[in-house]
């Protein structure tokens, strides 16, 4: 049969544990009852002793011929054994003689001299007699204890132990039930919360993060919703950024086109104009949207990168002649130094090309004219690093981290009228580390930032 219940399944592990335990313990109570009745004469020889005491504890109060029935009840009380005081005629002073099937137990009591301690064992059912000579009201008399030991060792047993044995074992019981319970709630509220989330319930999150195996569930499937709660956020800005980024150039176009056709234009050389800055937003979507096809191949890991050895060095002494014009353009200058013998990375060198592109062309955006960029190849242990510097306004700490995220924009407007599109950084980081690289940033407001991309150094 197969369990379902986890609760169920685990009360059966400890009820089984907890009858384990229980019959072991009966079990040593009754091998040490069966040892001590193999033993039974050192144990009638000790209940001897105790009657003897006993004897003695009454003797002063039977030679005024009294005893009170408390002191005979706490006598037997203390032995568990019957006691009965007879004279020397055999008639009973004081107690009741047991009612015995075994006459022959009475008889062989009877047979003993008073005058004498006697003992004697009886066979089965375990039980010895002691018969101790007193005197009674100054006449010869004695004290006869039936003791029956297996009656007496099963009775001080289960009187003794019965109780707490009981109450153990239902606390135990019940402590079974709760600790099964704490632990299926957890697993149930971890269930609950996963029930609530697939139902779209997005800001579910399981209860249990306690320190345990279950805690870490719970701990790991709240990680993972946070994961796909994040995802999902960034997916709609995904998608509503790139609408507002369509947007803007598709409303400059139309409205644009429709002031030409209008005949806005006087003469061939505005019309250019007005037809240049039509180019210029289509050229815009363009990049536009070859970036975005860029993030979705990059994200669903279905970018085609090459892993060849490349020469970087002659790669930044392209990229220095491709911004040539752009430099000239706002009075920037060029420090370009190769301060290492090796050259060679792993890479994609036209991925590479598009990463220092980027880097290039915002520090020339951020850069105040008349400023220089910096282009520096250095070795770092057993990578070659590109670091591509500006002496701009620099990046706030506080957007650091930031920068690296889908159309992030510092300052925005700024950005979009300059023709950034927030998308450059995020693709650069995508293509740098899908090379097997790395690219991070430093930057102090006000002084510039330097980006640093880190590729493996190839012989
Ligand atoms: P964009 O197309 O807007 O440049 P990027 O992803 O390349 O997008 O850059 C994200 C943002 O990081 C930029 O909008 C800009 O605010 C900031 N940033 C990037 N490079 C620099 C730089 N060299 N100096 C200052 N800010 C920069």
């Amino acid at each position: 049969m197969i369990i379902r219940s986890i609760l169920l399944r685990q009360l059966l592990n400890h009820v089984a544990i907890i009858l384990f335990m229980a019959l072991t313990l009966l079990g040593t109570v009754l091998y040490h009852y069966y040892a001590v009745q193999s033993n039974s004469g050192e144990l009638a020889g000790r209940i001897a002793g105790r009657v003897k005491n006993i004897a003695v504890f009454l003797s002063e109060d039977l030679k005024t011929g009294r005893i009170t029935d408390r002191e005979w009840e706490l006598a037997s009380q203390s032995t568990g054994a019957v006691f009965w005081l007879e004279d020397s005629e055999g008639r009973i002073i004081k107690g009741t003689r047991p009612d015995l099937s075994y006459d022959n137990v009475l008889k062989i009591a009877d047979s003993a001299e008073y005058s004498q301690y006697f003992l004697f064992e009886i066979g089965m059912p375990n039980a010895c007699m002691i018969t101790v000579p007193m005197t009674i009201d100054n006449k010869p008399g004695r004290l006869l204890a039936y003791y029956q030991l297996n009656h007496a060792i099963v009775e001080t047993l289960f009187r003794s132990y019965s109780f707490p044995f009981l109450v153990g074992l239902a606390a135990a019981f019940l402590l079974a039930l709760l600790l099964s319970q704490k632990m299926t709630r957890s697993i149930s509220d971890i269930a609950d919360a996963a029930r609530r989330f697939s139902a779209g319930d997005y800001t579910s999150r399981a209860r249990s993060t306690a320190e345990d195996e279950i805690g870490t569930l719970g701990k790991t499937f709240n990680a993972m919703a946070d994961a796909i709660f994040h995802t999902q956020q960034t997916r709609r800005n995904f998608y509503s950024n790139i609408s507002h980024e369509l947007k803007t150039p598709l409303s400059c176009i139309k409205a644009t086109t429709e002031a030409l056709i209008d005949g806005i234009a006087v003469n061939d050389q505005e019309r250019t104009h007005y037809l240049e800055r039509v180019l210029a937003e289509a050229d815009r979507m363009t990049r536009l949207v070859h970036d975005i096809m860029d993030i979705e191949q990059l994200e669903a890991g279905k970018m085609f990168i090459r892993q060849e050895r490349l020469d970087l060095a002659e790669l930044l002494l392209q990229q220095a002649d491709t911004i040539e014009l752009l430099l000239k353009k706002k009075s920037l200058s060029l420090l370009l130094r190769i301060e290492t013998d090796k050259r060679y990375v792993l890479g994609d060198a036209d991925r590479l090309a598009q990463v220092l592109d980027n880097l290039l062309s915002n520090a020339i955006r951020h850069a105040p004219p008349g400023s220089q960029i910096g282009l520096l190849l250095t070795e770092e242990a057993q990578w070659l690093q590109v670091s591509v510097s500006d002496q701009g306004e620099g990046i706030a700490s506080e957007d650091l981290p930031l920068i690296w995220d889908r159309f992030y924009r510092v300052d925005k407007s700024r950005n979009r009228s300059l023709g950034g599109s927030g998308l450059g950084l995020s693709i650069s980081r995508g293509l740098v580390e899908a090379m097997g690289g790395t690219i991070a940033v430093e930057s102090d407001k006000g002084k510039g930032s330097i980006f640093k991309v880190r590729l493996l150094w190839k012989k």
